[in-house]
């Protein structure tokens, strides 16, 4: 049995899997997922559903639009700034990672980033607070999770400017007030489907202000209108993303899945704490429940415990080369028994090292 921690793309449910292969060989009248038009009344269906899905896990208020794009989370940190920012504008953005920054980096081909606060001097190990976003910003811009660094935000600025918030890596982990936030975006690859998936959740009256010409594949406007159909949607993409939805749905929903997100978040930095041999890397405060970061006391034996654990079928703990030490991705759909699993490696690698 193979227990899968992998940062993104990461583990779906097995029984999403099945569905989704089912679907290959045979959607419709013996016809796959794969051939099919995406004009096909069956694959309107789908996308309808998939809107449907995100409004209904995540409460979205009237006013707001899903739409499904392409371009991972790394063309949004383009579209947001052609989208939102005045010719020559500055919007505040919050640096908590390398994610953030790339994100910042964009906004100079449109106008300014200016950063409220930042963590990079201490390697992005803790969210920033207490700072103040100016009130003449086009936007306030966040990275909910930081998948790198194993930090997530867990409470926004009083802020009267628009909220733009990255939430690639834990949307629908935890229940989230879609009203506070004025667009959302996401790669899909984490806890809605595959990659190649893109939501974005935007509010309408945002739109229509940056008074600058926007390429169409580029304008949330265009895509609202066309359906989500402006252009061939990722099709296998969306369809897989509606089986996962629909799998959250069965489950209870968004603040269902919080409470085993939460259990499992819980199980192992409380190991990590525990045991001698281990200890977290990030402010205790801003631990993220999606991303656990951990190193070893004694570094010389990261390579030995990454070893026995992929022999005892873990997967994927290896840390981001900017932090070392393991990073376990704990996504919505990976059951706490891996968790488990793992915290019992943690324990026996002890029992071995005593
Ligand atoms: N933002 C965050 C928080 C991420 O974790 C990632 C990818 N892991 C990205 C943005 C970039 O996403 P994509 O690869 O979909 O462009």
């Amino acid at each position: 049995m193979r227990h899968n921690f992998g940062a993104g793309p990461c583990i779906l449910p097995q029984e999403v899997f099945k569905q989704a292969s089912q679907a290959v060989l045979d959607f419709k009248d013996g016809l796959s997922i794969l051939e099919i038009s995406h004009r096909t009344p069956e694959f309107e269906a789908v996308v309808d559903e998939t809107v449907k899905l995100v409004k209904e896990l995540m409460n979205v208020p009237s006013g707001y639009s899903v739409v499904l794009l392409q371009g991972g989370a790394s063309l949004q940190f383009s579209m947001v700034p052609m989208n939102l920012l005045p010719q020559g504008g500055t919007a505040a953005y919050l640096e908590t990672g390398v994610w953030a920054n790339k994100a910042i980096k964009e906004v100079k081909n449109f106008g300014t980033a200016n950063i409220v606060a930042s963590s990079k001097a201490d390697n992005y190990t803790f969210i920033p607070k207490g700072y103040s976003i100016p009130e003449d910003s086009a936007y306030f811009h966040c990275t909910s999770n930081n998948t790198i660094y194993g930090t997530e935000m867990f409470e926004l600025p009083e802020t009267n400017v628009p909220v733009v918030c990255d939430m690639s890596s834990d949307i629908m982990s935890h229940v989230v007030d879609v009203s506070k936030y004025d667009l959302i975006y996401a790669g899909a690859q984490k806890n809605i489907g595959p990659a190649g998936l893109t939501i974005a959740i935007v509010k309408d009256e945002v739109l229509g202000k940056s008074g600058r010409g926007i390429p169409s594949m580029l304008d949330y406007k265009v895509h609202i209108d066309g359906g989500s159909m402006y252009n061939t949607p990722p099709v296998f993409s969306i369809y897989v993303a509606m089986l996962n939805l629909r799998w959250l749905k069965s489950k209870g929903g968004v603040a269902e899945i919080e409470k085993e997100n939460i259990a499992k978040a819980n199980a192992l930095y409380k190991e990590i704490d525990r045991n001698p041999l281990f200890k977290g890397t990030c402010a205790v405060e801003d631990r993220s429940r999606m991303n656990i970061c951990f190193v070893m006391e004694n570094p010389e034996l990261e390579k030995p415990f990454l070893k026995f654990a992929e022999e005892n079928g873990i997967e994927g703990i290896k840390g981001h080369r900017s932090v070392g030490g393991f990073r376990a991705s704990m996504y919505n759909a990976l059951p706490i028994t891996s968790v488990h699993a793992l915290i019992d490696l943690m324990q026996t690698f002890e029992e071995n090292h005593k």
